[in-house]
């Protein structure tokens, strides 16, 4: 028997700029104003695009039976998802014309985790369900330029779009998630988010063609192009009325990419599930992410200085891409009036992380995730901290290994692992609810102790608020002072500020 027949790389098939018109590109979900800002992105370089279905326990199931059953469930929920979608259409059009109608992008990267071998699944389900010759095109996440099969080019134009519409839909996220749990009128936030994310989609629609890739990059860097489309967001938020005189526990998501990224049943909603539950989600952005690549890139650069002559000038250059990076989500965080979370600096998460989990250990989040626990409980940024472990994952069970060690440390931490793996969420989210139970308490008093210190009742309190009409825009920042929650935040602005 010859061994190695089993063993091949996945060859890509043609997809061919002559295309483009007729053949729709189809991509795996981020959260869904990401997808469809990053959709308009597409359409603005002419193609057809649109992100695929938000991903169910239905399609778990189809991942497990078609592709590797032991695979971590991310690769199981996306692999069952575009088989489902695939045989939903293949019913509705017949497989050769969903064949000849899709082109399906993928992102991997190398490394030791399962995101390397996604595909494998892909062309596997593919094999099972018959659909050989579908076209899978795999993009590597950490390069800007790269073939995309032909029909696809990726250039800087693109993916300095698709770069942007992150930054822009996670300081837009962030302002959503600090607004809805205090909004007056229920269903407000909502349609703010709804309509803040066609006005971006709308300016990426309309964003100028470069071609040249550093015509491309100065304009990014430069324009107000995107700066003025949040403040329009910023505009539409000011209509939603909020009462943040509310003692609420913050609850900051963490964990595996996928998991801590999509909003759906793949987590078990976990997001409007908290928020249901009378808590302020602290959501994860997707711009910590590419801060930390870029953070791994900087780290090999150091580690080669010595043996690679152009090391040192490479560093040079992903040093600034860093800062540029944080620079330009800044200056969207600021569009929107400050109200959106700060990134975190990688600097100081790799070094709370340090003691317990080395730098140089890559998959899954890296060091992130115990740095990100440290980093919030430094920072006084949530009460509780609930992490999304994904089902057969190696990078995971490594970083809740060592928060064994963060938590014997410091065991205030309020921390709350959830394995994901489709049919555990009765246990896992009431595994939830027992530690957002203390987190509420803690909520509560932070705020009594808040009232206490400062000498005010909270009817006073709401006699200050009301005086300030300011206090009652989503968009009005609250200063963060030494204590969690917003509520106990905004009695502390009530108390320094005029009566
Ligand atoms: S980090 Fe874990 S869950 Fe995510 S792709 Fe890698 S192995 Fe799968």
């Amino acid at each position: 028997m010859n061994v190695s027949a089993f063993y091949r790389a996945y060859t890509q098939p043609d997809f061919t700029p002559h295309e483009r018109e007729r053949v729709e590109i189809r991509f795996a979900g981020l959260h869904w104003r990401a997808d469809r800002v990053i959709q308009a992105v597409f359409e603005n370089q002419g193609y057809r695009a649109a992100p695929m279905p938000a991903a169910t326990r239905d399609d778990l199931m189809a991942g497990r039976e078609l592709a590797d059953i032991g695979q971590c469930c991310p690769a199981s929920f996306v692999t069952g998802c575009l088989a489902n979608f695939l045989r939903r259409e293949a019913a509705r059009l017949g497989a050769d014309e969903v064949k000849r109608r899709y082109v399906y992008v993928s992102i991997g990267s190398c490394g030791p985790c399962r995101f390397g071998q996604y595909h494998q699944g892909y062309e596997l389900a593919l094999r099972h369900l018959g659909m050989e010759g579908m076209r899978l095109l795999l993009l590597d996440q950490s390069r800007l330029e790269q073939a995309g099969g032909g029909g696809l080019e990726v250039n800087l134009q693109l993916s300095l779009g698709v770069v942007w519409a992150i930054l822009c839909t996670d300081a837009l996220q962030s302002l959503e998630y600090r607004t809805r749990p205090y909004e007056t009128t229920p269903g407000a936030t909502d349609r703010a988010a709804a309509d803040g994310v066609a006005l971006l989609c709308e300016a990426f629609r309309q964003r100028p063609r470069h071609g040249g890739k550093w015509s491309a990059l100065a304009w990014h860097l430069t324009t107000r192009h995107f700066v003025r489309a949040l403040q329009l967001v910023a505009r539409r938020f000011d209509e939603v009325e909020v009462d943040r005189l509310v003692p609420k526990p913050v609850v900051k998501i963490t964990g595996e990419f996928y998991l801590q990224t999509v909003e759906g049943p793949a987590n078990y909603d976990i997001h409007r599930w908290l928020e249901a539950e009378g808590a302020e989600v602290y959501p994860a952005a997707i711009a910590v992410w590419l801060d930390y690549l870029l953070r791994v890139s900087i780290q090999n650069l150091q580690a080669r200085v010595a043996v690679d002559r152009h090391a040192r000038a490479k560093l040079a250059v992903a040093k600034v891409l860093q800062r540029l990076l944080r620079w330009t989500f800044e200056r969207m965080r600021r569009a929107l009036d400050g109200v959106p979370h700060a990134l975190p600096e990688q600097a100081e998460l790799r070094a709370l992380a340090a003691p317990y989990y080395h730098h140089r250990l890559a998959g899954g989040e890296g060091d992130m995730l115990v740095g990100k626990a440290l980093w919030t409980k430094r920072h006084r940024a949530a009460h509780m901290i609930c992490e999304l472990s994904p089902y057969s994952c190696l990078p995971n069970t490594m970083s809740v290994g060592a928060m064994a060690g963060v938590l014997g440390k410091h065991p205030d931490l309020l921390y709350a692992p959830l394995e994901v793996k489709g049919d555990a969420e009765v246990h896992a989210l009431s595994r939830c609810q027992m530690i957002l139970t203390e987190a509420k308490k803690r909520a509560q008093e932070e705020f009594d102790a808040a009232l206490a210190r400062t000498g005010l009742d909270l009817a006073e309190a709401r006699r200050r608020q009301a005086a300030r009409p300011a206090l009652r825009r989503a968009t009005t920042a609250i200063p963060h002072r030494d204590v969690v929650g917003t509520g106990a935040n905004t009695v502390l602005h009530l108390a320094a500020g005029r009566a």
